[in-house]
């Protein structure tokens, strides 16, 4: 099936990666970057899918898993083996993994040689309802995550869920996470789609494949709308408020998942307050479904604060949140007082 409009976005079982991208953009020359759990597993099979589809895969460069690899060290290195696997400026790099791979070889696709063609093909549920659509990449410094990046939409996405079959579960909880988030913020056929989360992770291949092209979907259209971040794609960040104030007070010891989990369920709060509409239960509810926390531990409300108060994206002295009004309408950039979101912070410690 396919969902994206500016570039494809196909979303099957098995699917013949290099048919599908001989048919989004011009055969030639490629390289596969990869890392140390998912290459060994699958780049084999997905370069014997692009040789016979015509592409010429002149280097394999796999890093280490993890979030490591989001390092400059990493990327330099990966710019080297290309240089010297001679790929060109019309060459194409295919990025097969999670998030990780997805947001190094993105950067790499943006900066070798001034822009070379970029493939997406995620293979943890994160990277495919999330980070291999919109073209957000980037690297880690040490002084933050996601400090350098560059935007470069893909020429195409192509999400095979046979991978999902080897991904841990706690992984797959992690893209459930935005998941849910975006079902809550898109309202209609994908919040629906959302009532089948338990058989989707029972193994019902077709619940998981409606809520991962519906989800898909959503963050390609809302994407479409503001490519640049400078409006409504602001609702993504619904949960995220919270999410990365709890983060960062975790020391990033907690999963991005499980703080965007109690960050939701923290904006949930906020929006009853703000619009009095009660979705908390509903959201506790589908968290738990999915595997996630509704709430952390050990955290103190204050140190998540000062975290938030820290966050990239907040401006002047009040917080401001993506709330919900209802399902499927979210308002940005809602002001909160400091007490609050204070309140709304220990409700799920
Ligand atoms: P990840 O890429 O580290 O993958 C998680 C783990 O699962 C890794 O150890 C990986 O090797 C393993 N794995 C991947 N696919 C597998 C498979 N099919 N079977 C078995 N194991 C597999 O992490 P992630 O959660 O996919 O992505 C997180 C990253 O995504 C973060 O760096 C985050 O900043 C980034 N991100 C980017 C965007 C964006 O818009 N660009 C959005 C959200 C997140
Ligand atoms: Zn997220």
């Amino acid at each position: 099936m396919r969902a994206g409009e500016a570039y494809p976005v196909e979303v099957g079982c098995g699917l013949d990666v290099g048919a599908l991208a001989a048919a989004a953009l011009e055969v030639g020359d490629c390289a596969l970057l990869t890392d140390s759990t998912v290459g060994p597993l699958y780049a084999g099979r997905v370069r014997r899918s692009l040789r016979a589809a015509g592409w010429r895969v002149l280097e394999t460069v796999e890093v280490p898993a993890g979030e490591g690899s989001k390092s400059l060290a990493v990327y330099g290195e990966v710019l080297r083996r290309l240089a010297r696997a001679g790929l060109m400026r019309d060459g194409a790099l295919f990025a097969l993994g999670g998030g990780v791979v997805g947001d190094l070889g993105g950067f790499v696709a943006a900066s070798y040689m001034r822009g070379i063609s970029l493939v997406m093909l995620p293979t943890t549920l994160l990277a495919m309802v999330d980070s291999s659509v919109g073209g957000k990449t980037g690297l880690d410094l040490p002084e933050g995550k996601n400090l350098v990046g560059a935007f470069l939409q893909p020429r195409l996405v192509a999400a095979d869920l046979g991978f999902l079959e080897s991904l841990p579960r706690r992984e797959l909880s992690m893209g459930l996470a935005e998941v849910v988030k975006m079902g809550l913020l898109a309202g209609g056929r994908l919040f629906g789609a959302l009532q089948r989360l338990a058989e989707a992770l029972a193994g019902d291949a077709g619940a998981l494949e409606e809520l991962v092209l519906l989800s898909v979907s959503f963050k390609a259209g809302v994407v479409a709308e503001d490519e640049r971040e400078r409006g409504r794609r602001a609702i993504l960040n619904y949960g995220h408020t919270v999410g990365h104030g709890l983060e960062a007070a975790s020391g990033y010891g907690l999963a991005h998942g499980e703080a965007v989990a109690a960050g939701m369920v923290a904006e949930a709060l906020l929006s009853r307050r703000v619009f009095g509409t009660d979705l908390v239960g509903l959201h506790e509810r589908l968290l738990r479904e999915a595997g996630l926390p509704v709430r952390v531990r050990g955290l103190e409300a204050a140190e998540v604060l000062g975290a938030m108060r820290r966050d990239k994206k907040r401006r002047g002295g009040e917080h401001r949140f993506v709330l919900l009004r209802e399902v499927g309408r979210p308002v940005w950039g809602v002001e909160v007082g400091e007490e609050e979101a204070l309140s709304a912070v220990e409700a799920v410690l």
